[in-house]
């Protein structure tokens, strides 16, 4: 195995396009894992840890640019307030010494369904900045999963940063696990309130061959809360509306029986956390978190 070092994004691009295998490494969380059980041989590995660049990140107007190797406790330290799904799904992942190591762009790079930035990612609102010697190009996250553990990266292309909304309301992220910590979901759901917009968006994780919006779910929901005037009156969301929108969320799951739970409980977990985090949520929204605009 080679072992390739840039010290630059041009140079990591130029390796990339020399040698399309080569499997880049960040933290290592994920990698190091499937070379330490042989799961895989890579010919080439790219180390990304000289490109101080990755590790950055940058608030703007809108949206947070997250370099690619920026750690889960780094946004939970630094971004609770502009990204405070993405926040409280990096809560979850494993234990302190993981969060430290990997962050958004690994955990895209993998593209497990049960990879927990995948549902927050999803409800905020983000694209991926992808890049290649042969250009930049902004991948919608929606269309960034195409398959169990598949992404939509050309061989030659790199994570390069991720945008992400900043969030103008409410979030919220729920998992499932056998314990507290240092678990993989057996499902997720992540919810973000968008007022600005008048929009709900949802985010499931491993209850489907790839992470997933509730697009039903969020479809009912929002035309649930205009024709009701729930974003103008702040009132509370009634429980015939939050238990369709939980079915329809528990209806958006296409999840598989394995070790760690099975399909059915996989979609009776998601139904739960999506009337949990909606009632969480709202109740934020209702409360202090009620902005003047969402109100107008
Ligand atoms: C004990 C343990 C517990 C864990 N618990 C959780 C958990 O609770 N939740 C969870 O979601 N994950 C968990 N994981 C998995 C892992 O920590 C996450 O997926 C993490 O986000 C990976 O980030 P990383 O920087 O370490 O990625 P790496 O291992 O460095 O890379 C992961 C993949 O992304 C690719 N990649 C990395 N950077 C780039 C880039 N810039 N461009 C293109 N491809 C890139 C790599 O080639 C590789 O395919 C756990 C892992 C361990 C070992």
């Amino acid at each position: 195995m080679d072992f390739l070092r840039p010290a630059s994004w041009e140079e990591a691009l130029a390796a990339k396009a020399e040698h399309p295998t080569a499997v880049p490494i960040a933290g290592g969380t994920d990698v190091m894992v499937e070379i330490n059980f042989d799961h895989r041989r890579p010919e080439y590995l790219m180390d990304l840890n000289r490109i101080g660049e990755l590790s950055e990140w940058q608030v703007g107007q809108d949206s947070v640019r997250l370099g690619a190797s920026v750690p889960y406790s780094a946004v939970m330290d630094n971004l609770r307030a502009e990204l405070p799904g993405l926040a409280l799904a990096s809560h979850t992942v494993a234990s302190p010494q993981i969060r430290n190591r990997g962050g958004v762009g690994g955990n895209l790079g993998t593209a497990s369904p049960a990879g927990d930035a995948h549902p927050a990612l999803l409800a905020a609102g983000a694209e991926v900045e992808a890049a290649s010697v042969r250009g930049t190009r902004m991948i919608p996250i929606d269309e960034f999963y195409t398959g169990v553990k598949r992404n939509a990266l050309a061989p030659d292309e790199l994570i390069r940063a991720v945008h992400i909304k900043k969030a103008d309301g409410p979030q919220q992220y729920s998992k499932v696990g056998t314990r507290n910590a240092m678990v993989i979901a057996v499902c997720a759901f992540g919810l973000a309130l968008h007022p600005e917009t008048r929009t709900v968006r949802t985010g499931i994780g491993s209850a489907a061959p790839t992470p997933v919006r509730a697009k039903e779910a969020e479809d009912f929901l929002n035309a649930a809360l205009e024709e009701g005037g729930f974003w103008e009156s702040g009132k509370i969301i009634t429980p015939s509306v939050a238990k369709q929108f939980a079915q329809l969320a528990a209806g958006a799951c296409n999840p598989i029986d394995d070790v760690r739970g099975t399909a059915a409980y996989r979609r009776h977990a998601v139904g739960i956390m999506a009337r949990r985090t909606l009632g969480w949520t709202w109740e934020q929204y209702r409360g202090a978190g009620r902005t003047l605009e969402g109100a107008a």
